[in-house]
């Protein structure tokens, strides 16, 4: 049962450089339409109350008419201009979310997100404040020195992969972002990047975050085999 109130931010303002296209990868396109159309239908067709979506400035009226308008999206109550690295982005995203329970951040260029995986977020979020959506390693992972060599290989059963959308209380998710953009500088100082909300989570606050199961499928289309890959998955 969902009682608790949901925002999500969807993500679309990443330019994509490891694709080799012009067009960023949240717009390219999957059977006919965008990966962000499949990422945005997931949550207007879920529990979600609202959504925001975050794009570059120069996109905003191409999202709002090409596929908000268009797909009837009406979730989406607010489309905001996104930063220069993610973690701006995601920023940006929840200050315009405003007062809920409970925020889903999500990378535009997941179509593959499902009713379930929201569903397995939301209860995973209900009982332990933060909630990260992964998968465990089917391959070995090597954490390699600067020169390229193996230094070491951790237990491949505690290695997870993670996904979106990662989940948070709306007070703990603020917080921790607001003293990350206040001491964002000092991160950068000591060579620190934030590739996602977990991290900021378990830098800024004592709050442990839970992984729980995503899908194997919910793959983020990042290098031009991905979109193959897509095609094949994509059974909508
Ligand atoms: O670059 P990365 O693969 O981590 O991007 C994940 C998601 O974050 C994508 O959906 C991308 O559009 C979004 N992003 C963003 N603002 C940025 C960088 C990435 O919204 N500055």
């Amino acid at each position: 049962m969902i009682r608790k109130k949901c925002a999500a931010i969807v993500l679309a303002a990443g330019r994509g450089k490891r694709m080799q296209s012009h067009i960023p990868k949240q717009y390219l396109q999957i059977r006919g339409k965008p990966v962000l159309y499949y990422a945005l239908k997931a949550f207007q067709d879920s529990f979600a109350d609202r959504i925001v979506l975050v794009t570059a400035p120069e996109d905003m009226d191409f999202c709002r008419e090409s596929i908000v308008e268009k797909y009837g999206f009406d979730k989406v109550k607010a489309i905001v201009p996104g930063g220069k690295e993610r973690y701006h982005s995601v920023y940006e995203g929840i200050r315009a979310a405003g007062e809920c329970d409970y925020l889903f951040i999500h990378d535009g260029a997941r179509p593959f997100v499902t009713e379930d995986i929201l569903r397995r977020a939301y209860s995973c979020v209900e009982k332990y404040g933060a909630c990260v959506v992964g998968m465990p390693v089917k391959d070995t992972v090597k954490l390699a020195d600067e020169e390229g060599f193996a230094a070491s290989t951790p237990r491949r059963d505690l290695v997870w992969m993670v996904q979106t959308p990662q989940v948070f209380a709306y007070p703990l998710i603020k917080a921790a972002y607001t003293l990350l953009m206040e001491q964002e500088e000092e991160l950068l100082e000591k060579g620190i990047r934030i590739t996602d909300d977990a991290m900021v989570v378990e830098a800024f606050t004592d709050q442990r975050v839970r992984l729980e199961e995503g899908s194997y499928k919910n793959i983020k289309i990042t290098t031009p085999e991905d979109l193959k890959i897509a095609e094949s998955l994509n059974d909508f």
